[in-house]
């Protein structure tokens, strides 16, 4: 006998899915179809809110669409932006093209994000709106696999690869 609550994604399960994320006009904004499915770890908010509630209960082989409203997607758009600033701000070594995310250190103020618009010759259109904000995101689904998430991945708040082994490339201190 397996317990009804190993098949459905609940809170502590890494759950292995594809997707295809299209904006209101129906063009794909990003997809997971040309690689492996994306684990996330249910209930650490690793994925946008109103895509991970749609998730809840879910079992493998369900399909399904969502639309995620800007409240439970990237947020409103509420910071400044679009605004020029000129090229010098950035260091002359580092490459700049549009879609390129930076951090920004205002004077005296916590470190803010920022979004390359465009790039036009010394001077550089930025948006510190994440570049979904304000966009109701429309999500195609299907899970692939649930599984729970190790020890290690509960504690970290986030999946290891597929099967919880690897991910030791994600970037941060494992000590
Ligand atoms: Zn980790």
């Amino acid at each position: 006998m397996t317990p009804v609550d190993s098949l459905v994604i609940t809170t502590g399960k890494v759950v292995l899915f594809h997707y295809t994320l299209r904006d209101p006009a129906g063009d794909v904004i990003d997809t997971s179809s040309e690689g492996p499915p994306m684990p996330y770890l249910h209930g650490a908010g690793n994925i946008v809110p109103g895509l991970e509630n749609a998730m809840s209960g879910r079992a493998v082989g369900e399909q399904f669409e969502v639309i995620v409203a800007p409240e439970d997607g990237y947020g409103p758009r509420e910071l400044p932006g679009p605004q020029s600033i000129p090229r010098n701000a950035f260091p002359a070594s580092a490459p700049i093209a549009a879609g390129m995310q930076f951090m920004a250190q205002p004077p005296g103020g916590p470190p803010m994000p920022l979004w390359i618009v465009a790039v036009q010759d010394d001077e550089v259109v930025v948006d510190f709106n994440h570049p979904l904000a304000g966009v109701p995101l429309h999500f195609t689904v299907e899970v692939i696999d649930i599984r729970d998430a190790t020890d290690e991945e509960q504690m970290h708040g986030h999946p290891h690869g597929a099967d919880g082994t690897g991910g030791h490339d994600h970037g941060h201190d494992h000590g």
